[in-house]
């Protein structure tokens, strides 16, 4: 079994176990305390492996502190688990090892959170549709970050799901399935032109091919607008 499957093999077995997930219910299984506080920087959580406390950033909507919550329980799991973090250190190492780790963190909140059974009924209706996102986050009371990352994890085929907005219009999260190579970084800037800013200007959905923001390959994209922010799935285009 790979790390991903290990990972989201915890959190299924976490989230039976503590359901239904409150965040008292969420800390409680591994034992820690909570406490709210401010980062200097722009940091959303953080696990006190000292005093066994995780601290979440003051301020964010509880939507989003639960997911943080999600997460830095997800770092003690992981921490935990002998093998699956000898493994992580001997396939990864240095900023990669961390990129890694983070990134199992967040899928396995997700898992925790909207579980895949949920996420594969809404894309038997309608695919694999970036529609399910504010949709799915909107039914299960979760962040869209969390239906970005399960999206992107369940999806049919490598694929790549971003949320994108503001002025000059950049990512603000994007999550891909493991199959799929190219990443597009947090905060990458859209240039204009591009269809996710036609998107965002003219309110109107596209289906076409489109390249990553500031990249070059083609990928299958599909994009909306709502509220002021575009829900893309860029898909690998099968020949
Ligand atoms: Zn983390």
């Amino acid at each position: 079994m790979n790390l991903r499957e290990r990972t989201l093999e915890l959190a299924r077995a976490y989230r039976k176990a503590q359901a239904p997930l409150t965040p008292e219910r969420l800390i409680g299984g591994i034992g820690a305390s909570l406490a709210y506080t401010r980062f200097p920087n722009d940091q959303d959580g953080a696990f006190d492996f000292n005093t066994q406390t995780i601290l979440i950033a003051e301020g964010q909507s509880p939507k989003r502190q639960r997911f943080t919550l999600a997460h830095e329980v997800m770092h003690c799991l992981i921490y935990r688990d002998d093998d699956l973090l000898s493994e992580l250190h001997e396939a990864y190492a240095g900023q990669e090892l961390e990129a890694q780790l983070e990134a199992l963190c967040n899928l396995g909140a997700a898992e925790m959170l909207l579980p895949r059974e949920a996420v594969e009924a809404g894309m038997a209706k309608r695919g694999q549709s970036p529609r399910l996102i504010p949709e799915l986050a909107e039914e299960h009371q979760v962040s869209e970050e969390v239906a970005i990352i399960a999206l992107a994890e369940y999806g049919p085929s490598p694929s790549l799901v971003l949320v994108a907005g503001g002025k000059p219009m950049r990512v603000f999260f994007s999550a891909r399935n493991e199959k799929m190579l190219d990443r597009v970084r947090r905060e990458a800037q859209v240039p204009k032109g591009h269809p996710l800013a036609l998107v965002l200007e003219t309110a109107l959905p596209y289906k076409g091919s489109a390249p990553l923001p500031g990249q070059r390959i083609p990928y299958a994209l599909e994009a909306f607008s709502k509220g002021g922010r575009v829900y893309a799935v860029f898909r690998e285009q099968m020949n």
